[in-house]
C-alpha cells in the first residue's frame, strides 16, 4: 500500500458559505456539492486547479473577481483535519481525513490491512452515509461534525439516529487516527501523566482501569479517558456515541469494535488493548488534555 493514502485530500476544496450569496441548497451551492461528492466517491482527489477547470472558473478569471466581490465564494486549501475544530469553513461534503502516517506504521500491534480497511472503508461508509443522512438539510451540512454531536437534540427525529451513528463514527475516528503514531507509545509526560497519578494512582493504574472499561464494554463501543467537570475519569460509550454522551472532553479514545482488531487478535480484545499502548500519541493526549481544562 501506498506511504499516504490520499495525498491530495488536504487540498480539498472548501467553499466559504456566506449567507445570502452562496445560498444554501441553492443550485451553485449544490453544484460545489456535487464536484466534491464526486472527486470523494471516485476516490480522484480534486486539487484547486482542477476543480476551477473543472467549474470553468479559470477561464473567466472569476479568481480577482471573486476577491473583489467578498464572499460570493472563496475556495482555500483545507488545513489538517480535526474533528475539534469549529472553523467557519469547511468541505461541501463531509470527507475522511488522511491518515498522517502509512497503513504499515503501526505494524506489529496493529496490522497494516486492519488499518487500511478501518481508515478507507469503515470510516468511509460513517462519512457517506451521514452525507447520505443529510441530504437536503442544507442548515445541518453547513455545520461542523463537532456542532452535529453537540446538538444531536436538534437534528430532526427522522435522521438523528443515522447522524448520531454516522455523525459520531466520523467524529471518534477522525480523533482516533490521531491518537496513534509510529513509535508511540511510553508513559504520558507533564501535566497529564501528573493528573493520572492524581486519580488513579500510577500510570499502571489507569491503564488497568482503562482496559477494564475497554474489555468491559459489552459488543461494539469506545473506551475514553476524559475530562468530566476538570478531573480525570474513565468511561465508555456503545456504538458511535462520542464524548458528548459521555458527558466529559476526550483525552484517549480507544476504538473496541471488533473491526479494529479482528484480522490480528480475533477475539482477544484484551490483547489488543495491550497492544495499543505501544502506539498511543501520548502527546496528542497532552494537547487535548490542556485544551479539556483551559
Ligand atoms: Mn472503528
Amino acid at each position: 500500500m501506498g506511504a499516504f493514502p490520499h495525498p491530495n485530500k488536504a487540498d480539498l476544496i472548501v467553499v466559504r458559505r456566506k449567507r445570502g450569496l452562496v445560498e444554501p441548497g441553492g443550485p451553485l451551492a449544490l453544484y460545489f456539492r456535487t464536484q466534491a461528492l464526486y472527486a470523494h466517491l471516485t476516490e480522484e482527489p480534486m486539487d484547486r486547479r482542477k476543480f476551477l477547470v473543472n467549474s470553468g472558473i479559470v477561464g473567466a478569471g472569476v479568481l480577482g473577481a471573486g476577491a473583489a466581490v467578498p464572499g460570493v465564494l472563496q475556495a482555500t486549501a483545507r488545513s489538517e483535519a480535526d474533528p475539534n475544530l469549529n472553523l467557519e469553513e469547511k468541505p461541501v461534503a463531509f470527507t475522511v481525513p488522511p491518515l498522517l502516517y502509512p497503513f504499515d506504521a503501526l505494524e506489529p500491534h496493529i496490522d497494516a490491512k486492519t488499518m487500511e480497511i478501518h481508515h478507507d472503508k469503515h470510516h468511509g461508509a460513517y462519512v457517506t452515509n451521514l452525507n447520505k443522512a443529510l441530504e437536503g438539510h442544507a442548515d445541518l451540512q453547513a455545520k461542523s461534525i463537532d456542532d452535529l454531536m453537540k446538538g444531536l437534540d436538534s437534528i430532526p427525529e427522522n435522521i438523528r439516529t443515522a447522524v448520531r451513528n454516522n455523525g459520531g463514527g466520523h467524529w471518534n475516528h477522525s480523533l482516533f487516527w490521531q491518537l496513534m503514531k509510529k513509535g508511540g507509545g511510553g508513559e504520558p509526560k507533564g501535566d497529564l501523566l501528573a493528573g493520572i497519578n492524581t486519580t488513579f494512582g500510577s500510570f499502571a493504574g489507569f491503564q488497568e482501569k482503562f482496559k477494564a472499561a475497554a474489555t468491559g464494554r459489552f459488543g461494539s463501543g469506545w473506551a475514553w479517558l476524559l475530562v468530566k467537570d476538570g478531573k480525570l475519569a474513565i468511561d465508555s460509550t456503545a456504538n458511535q456515541d462520542t464524548q458528548y454522551i459521555a458527558g466529559g472532553k476526550a483525552v484517549l479514545g480507544l476504538d473496541v469494535w471488533e473491526h479494529a482488531y479482528y484480522l490480528k487478535y480475533q477475539n482477544r480484545r484484551p490483547d489488543y488493548v495491550d497492544a495499543w499502548w505501544h502506539v498511543v500519541n501520548w502527546d496528542k493526549a497532552a494537547e487535548l488534555y490542556a485544551a479539556a481544562r483551559s
